[in-house]
């Protein structure tokens, strides 16, 4: 489970401007997927609408060729992960952010999850159980760091599909390549992935979408793409 078709997608934020114009594609579950292209073409639009924040205008949206509109908001909603740009973390030990993601999770799963997401070994002690709180711990947490536990926390719902919306992410880029891959190896073939980015720096997506001006104007794999310029 976890294949997304967009057929014929159109959406307005303001009457006046299409901000999608007849969008279509298909993601083949377990699959990793880049939205690249430039700011303000169209990528976190995509994102919102498989995660129905917005619906649309006209078009249809599936999953598992079921129209999303038909499956119940809270079903959705547990079925797609969202890893946000500005993870907001509590003022408390990692372990309570992540398990956070989860709360009927056992400590083991949070653990692999923590793992799973590459969290350096000195935020994965966490020496005083998770009851406790741990100061000002979270908050001093470098960007990538909390991404990871944004990452984490996502796995630790184990989704059918985890989107990424790093289109105006504040991170350095070699940090964005590390939990790149980090989210590609740990979701392959198992969970569908759906990242945006200004750039197709996301080498090891297997297909690429190319945004522009609200239209999806190249799709390949990063070979193909790179070939056609
Ligand atoms: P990208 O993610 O590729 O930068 P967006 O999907 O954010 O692009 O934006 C697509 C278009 O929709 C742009 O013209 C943008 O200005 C417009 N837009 C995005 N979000 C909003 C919003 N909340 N209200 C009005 N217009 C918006
Ligand atoms: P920082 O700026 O604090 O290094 P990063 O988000 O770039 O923040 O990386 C966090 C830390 O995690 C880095 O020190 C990085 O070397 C480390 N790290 C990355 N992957 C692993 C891993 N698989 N095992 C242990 N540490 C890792």
């Amino acid at each position: 489970e976890g294949t997304v078709t967009f057929e014929n997608v159109c959406f307005s934020y303001d009457p006046r401007q299409q901000a999608l114009k007849n969008v279509s594609f298909t993601i083949p579950q377990g699959k990793t997927v880049a939205l690249v292209g430039p700011s303000g073409g169209g990528k976190s639009t995509i994102l919102r609408l498989l995660f129905r924040f917005y619906d649309v205008e006209s078009g249809r949206i599936l999953i598992d060729g079921q129209d999303i509109r038909q499956v119940k908001q809270e079903s959705l909603r547990r079925n797609i992960g969202v890893v946000p740009q500005d993870t907001v973390l509590f003022n408390d030990t990692i372990f309570y952010n992540i398990h956070y993601g989860n709360v009927n999770a056992n400590e083991n799963e949070v653990y692999k999850a923590a793992k799973a997401a590459q969290i350096h070994d000195r935020i994965l002690t966490f020496p005083d159980g998770y009851e406790t709180r741990v100061g000002e711990r979270g908050l001093r947490l470098s960007g990538g760091e909390k991404q990871r536990v944004a990452i984490a926390r996502t796995m630790l719902k184990d989704p059918q599909i985890i989107l990424l919306d790093e289109a105006t992410s504040a991170l350095d880029t070699t940090t964005e390549r590390q939990i790149q891959h980090a989210l590609t190896y740990i979701t392959k073939d198992r969970t569908t992935l759906v990242i945006a980015h200004r750039l197709s720096t996301i080498v090891n997506a297997d297909l690429i979408l190319a945004v522009k001006d609200g239209r999806i104007v190249e799709s390949g794999t990063h070979r193909e793409l790179i070939e056609n310029v």
